[in-house]
């Protein structure tokens, strides 16, 4: 009879606390994390074909280590990721805004060089974007065709409403995903130290745009902790 209490005990002891443990995991509610399309294809030191400067070793480290930071201070991490067929239209055609001539091939499904370099068990979700070969996707809400991704659906089903975005580019898939998670109502932080760009002068042009449509820039992921503090105290 002991035993039967005990165990009638311990089972609803259990059930009464795996929700709190559930619950407990994400304790900035209302703030996710967006690490924009860190992986091999845009990195020095990965060889990535499309390597972005100063990307290299200590840029991947900085990116995981203060990634797993925010995670373990509570954040929903979500990450997005290009993911491109062979045939893709940029590795053909001008894509507007991009450099002169259309981009070398570059996170191509078939290659694995689309692998994203943060630890992938941080992540809630990675999107993946770009997979249309008739459109390119700087954006990780959306296409140039204007197809969405889930992004936005999963932010929404998870009552996010502000966003702490960094990864590559600055001048592109970091502005262009900014801009999208501005239109679509979410409150902005870009961190500085976790983002690099293409090009000096565009990187200089898209951060003066990313703050003029209202993004907040603060130069570490701390200074964004505290932001975050802040706005819930
Ligand atoms: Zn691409």
């Amino acid at each position: 009879m002991v035993k039967l209490v005990v165990c009638i005990l311990s089972v609803s002891l259990l059930v009464f606390l795996v929700p709190v443990i559930a619950v407990a995991a994400q304790t900035q509610p209302g703030w996710a994390v967006l690490v924009v399309d860190v992986q091999a294809c845009f990195v020095e030191d990965e060889d990535g074909a499309l390597a972005v400067s100063g990307t290299d070793r200590s840029y991947v480290k900085k990116v995981n280590r203060d990634t797993k930071w925010l995670s373990k201070k509570g954040y929903l991490i979500l990450g997005s990721r290009d993911y491109h067929p062979e045939n893709h239209v940029s590795f053909t055609t001008y894509i507007d805004p991009g450099p002169p001539g259309p981009w070398p091939p570059h996170c191509v499904q078939t290659a694995g060089d689309s692998r994203a370099l943060v630890d992938n068990n941080l992540f809630f979700e990675l999107v993946k974007k770009g997979q249309d070969p008739l459109y390119d996707s700087y954006s990780a809400f959306k296409d140039d065709g204007g197809a969405v991704t889930e992004l936005d659906a999963i932010l929404k089903a998870q009552g996010i409403t502000h966003l702490i975005v960094y990864g590559i580019a600055t001048d592109y898939c970091v502005k262009f995903s900014v801009l999208d998670a501005i239109d679509l109502g979410y409150s902005v932080i870009v961190v500085e130290d976790l983002n690099r760009g293409v090009d000096p002068a565009t990187t200089a042009a898209a951060i003066t745009e990313m703050e003029t449509a209202g993004a907040v820039f603060v130069p570490r992921v701390k200074d964004a902790y505290k932001i975050t503090k802040e706005s819930s105290e």
